[in-house]
């Protein structure tokens, strides 16, 4: 009996069965045609890239580690867990809940009155993914964390690691999320042990928007000082409810060189203004937009009037007025630090985190609202996030890489009809179907039939072919950040 089959259970054990086992001499020819591979990939690359994106793979070339597969450390397809928070895309609208029906094969039936928010891939006990078997039913089926547990090192490629480091999403934006920041591994930390009933683990979450449609809209980080007082300036209601104390500090302090008190006092006393001050200062400054004519108004006018439609009353409708508006077309991604303040308003995103579900909220929401921790842990820094359109790595995959160790996302897009091989890297991961089909092959371990929805567990070291069906194919792929 293999060391992993009392973790993994029964069902496993019998799916193990079921699949071929391969021979010594098998073996050897697989690493031969790995090797065959690799020097066809690196030709591909020659021929069909520039200089430039040469020498940016050569940079990102990493070490192979490659292990053979075998039943043990096969691809398995996972179910994923769909959330349906209040501000998610209703029914069909929705391409967290497409996804997640078609991956179920009829076990989930998209309901259109409700509203479908994020897919979650990973180990998050809030939302645990489970390993998919045909031949066991769903009260026997494995999670992934126990999968994984089963042999930590095979799956995660590392001795010391008995867990994903990352959870990978798909969100369907119909109304803004709360504005919110998540903190820091050192606050998580000190959170968790104080509230573990609202922090409900002790890791910070870093996390990475990409866009997968053309209309992705954001707000992220606080608008440069003098902005935020041009702003004091043109809109008297916000002057009112930041109040005069605060208002004429920033004023008067716009140009020295740290600025982060004067952000934070702006801040805490929005944040604080009591609730009849905000209700008539935006019954008041609502008034007046709305005797606009639309086309006169600008972009953030008509953010803060979509804003009062979601949420009447809320303080976070002056938010756009504090904080960048940012938009994103399909492709492009932002990188969200720890302790910075953001919200999303609406389109769709694959989004990818380090595993934890730390939120501190503090508007647009009928959530717990943390105002004192908010205030308290932000950054203040007036910089606009910097936005980026992935790494090209070769002909068909496109790195997104943050600047932290715990993920990094990869966009594996395969012409119609193409082969390519996704390459071995030093971490678990997860795969996720957006578009298209296709086989995905192990040598003679197995085969997959791949749709739009199908989703996979990926062990650390191990390789996969995909042939890519007639209309193309798009495969997601989560994992830690082997780069960094
Ligand atoms: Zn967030």
């Amino acid at each position: 009996m293999p060391p992993n089959s009392v973790l993994m259970g029964r069902s496993v054990n019998s799916l193990s069965n079921d699949l071929e086992q391969i021979s010594i001499l098998d073996m050897q020819k697989r690493k031969r045609s790995h090797v065959q591979e690799n020097e066809e990939e690196v030709s591909q690359l020659s021929r069909s890239h520039s200089l430039k994106s040469l020498t940016e793979s050569t940079v990102k070339k990493l070490t192979s580690h490659e292990v053979l597969v075998t039943t043990s450390n096969a691809i398995r397809p996972i179910d994923c867990a769909l959330q349906t928070y209040a501000w998610g895309r209703v029914g069909s609208f929705s391409t967290a809940a497409r996804l997640k029906a078609s991956q179920s094969d009829g076990e989930f039936e998209v309901d259109e009155f409700t509203p479908y928010a994020e897919l979650w891939v990973g180990t998050h006990p809030n939302g645990m993914s489970t390993i998919r078997n045909e031949s066991c039913s769903k009260d026997n089926s494995i999670s992934l964390l126990n999968y994984v547990n089963g042999d930590p090192k095979l799956h995660c490629g590392n001795e010391k690691a008995n867990n994903l480091t990352y959870l990978l999403k798909v969100l369907s934006i119909n109304k803004v999320l709360s504005i919110q920041a998540h903190p820091d591994k050192a606050l998580a930390e000190k959170l968790h042990a104080e509230r573990p009933d609202i922090y409900k683990d002790g890791n910070h979450k870093p996390e990475m928007a990409i866009a997968i449609t053309d209309n992705v809209e954001g707000m992220c980080g606080f608008l440069p000082i003098s902005k935020i007082v041009g702003n004091l300036e043109k809109y008297p209601e916000l002057y009112d409810v930041v109040g005069r104390e605060a208002a004429e500090h920033a004023k008067k302090n716009m140009n020295t060189p740290c600025l982060r008190h004067v952000y934070q006092k702006l801040f805490r006393s929005y944040m604080e203004a009591p609730t009849k001050l905000v209700r008539s200062s935006l019954n008041s400054m609502l008034r007046k937009l709305r005797s606009i004519h639309r086309n006169e108004l600008d972009l953030t006018q008509i953010l803060m009037m979509r804003l009062a439609d979601q949420f009447p009353g809320d303080p976070g409708i002056f938010a756009p007025l504090m904080l960048n508006y940012i938009h994103l077309k399909r492709g492009e991604a932002f990188f969200i630090g720890a302790n910075e303040p953001h919200a999303y308003v609406s389109g769709e995103i694959v989004e990818c985190m380090a595993c934890s579900d730390n939120v501190v909220r503090a508007g647009l929401t009928p959530k717990l609202k943390d105002i004192d921790t908010l205030v308290s842990m932000l950054t203040y820094e007036g910089i606009h996030p910097k936005i980026t359109r992935g790494e090209i790595l070769d002909r068909c995959t496109t790195l997104y890489e943050p600047p932290v160790s715990d993920f990094a996302v990869e966009f594996i897009t395969v012409p119609s009809e193409e082969t390519y091989v996704i390459r071995d890297v030093q971490s678990p991961a997860v795969l996720l179907t957006l578009s298209g089909s296709a086989t995905l092959a192990q040598g003679n371990v197995q085969s997959l039939q791949v749709g739009f929805g199908s989703s996979y567990f990926m062990s650390a070291n191990t390789r996969a072919t995909i042939v890519a069906g007639k209309e193309g194919v798009t495969i997601v792929r989560g994992m830690s950040n082997v780069y960094f």
